[in-house]
């Protein structure tokens, strides 16, 4: 049996109520993650990829089934996991510096030593030029990086990210899934990243996870070892397992324009 992962989901079915009546959205969803872990979750929309992000950070509860962080089972949000979505959310009257502070401010930690963690992540991420500037002054993609940085300011050992480049065009997509990976590893997270670009997941996880159509089981999990020594979007994208493991997902997701 493996070892009990950082976070876990046993048996975990999630139905929501409205006024049109139940719509089943997951069903007995098992799935350990293990410390260090970047696991993608792929599927058709509306599968309940995102439903798995509310569960873990605590914001919905399962209709069945457990949620666990570190072996306790959720009960509601906590600071040990870290939200990162499609918008980037950043206050367009605070500068870089105040937005990437918030969490702290909110968490009542906003001291000297943070200030300094914080402009050393600014400064390591390619950003400590810009932290007097205003979200405006920024591009898309580096609006997501000073994202991603206020989520790490925290320092939450669990990221969730959710469609976090889907607004952005595909150049900027690219290279930011590219660094964006890096940060993670480089800064010891642990993170999901939903997305339905197969080829992001594959080149920025370790190990995909693919949903069936609502309500959502997985279908299947793959580990993903890709060859070659520089590790960048594009020549990820060619190593030669790349091509396998893209088209095993994409059968998989029995996606029919029909
Ligand atoms: P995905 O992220 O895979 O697109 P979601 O997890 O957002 O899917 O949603 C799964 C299903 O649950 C969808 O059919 C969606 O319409 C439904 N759903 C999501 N949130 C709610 C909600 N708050 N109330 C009712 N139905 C919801």
């Amino acid at each position: 049996m493996s070892k009990q992962g950082i976070v876990s989901l046993e048996g975990v079915c999630m139905n929501y109520q409205d006024l049109e009546g139940e719509t089943p959205a997951l069903k007995n969803i098992d799935l350990e993650v293990q410390e260090g872990e970047f696991i993608g979750i792929v599927g058709p929309s509306g599968c309940g990829k995102s439903t798995i992000l509310s569960l873990i950070a605590g914001l919905i509860k399962p209709c069945s089934g457990q949620v666990k962080i570190e072996g306790k089972e959720v009960e509601g949000p906590s600071s040990k996991v870290g939200y990162m979505l499609q918008q980037d959310h950043l206050f367009e009257w605070r500068t870089i510096l105040q937005n990437v502070m918030l969490g702290l401010e909110i968490q009542k930690k906003a001291n000297e030593e943070n200030k300094k963690k914080v402009m050393k992540l600014l400064d390591t991420y390619g950003l400590g030029d810009f932290k007097n500037h205003y979200p405006r002054q920024l591009s898309g993609g580096m609006r997501q990086r000073v994202a991603l940085i206020r989520t790490l300011a925290v320092d939450p050992k669990i990221l969730l990210l959710d469609e976090p480049f889907s607004a952005l065009d595909y150049q900027t997509r690219l290279a930011l899934s590219d660094e964006v990976a890096d940060i993670i590893k480089k800064e010891k997270k642990t993170a999901l990243l939903v997305t339905h670009d197969i080829s992001e997941a594959i080149s920025m996880c370790n190990r995909v996870i693919v949903l069936s159509k609502r309500p959502g089981v997985i279908k299947s999990s793959h580990d993903i070892h890709l060859s070659g020594e520089k590790r960048n979007p594009v020549s990820l994208r060619k190593a030669p397992e790349f091509r396998e493991y893209f088209n095993i997902i994409w059968e998989e997701l029995d996606v029919h324009v029909n």
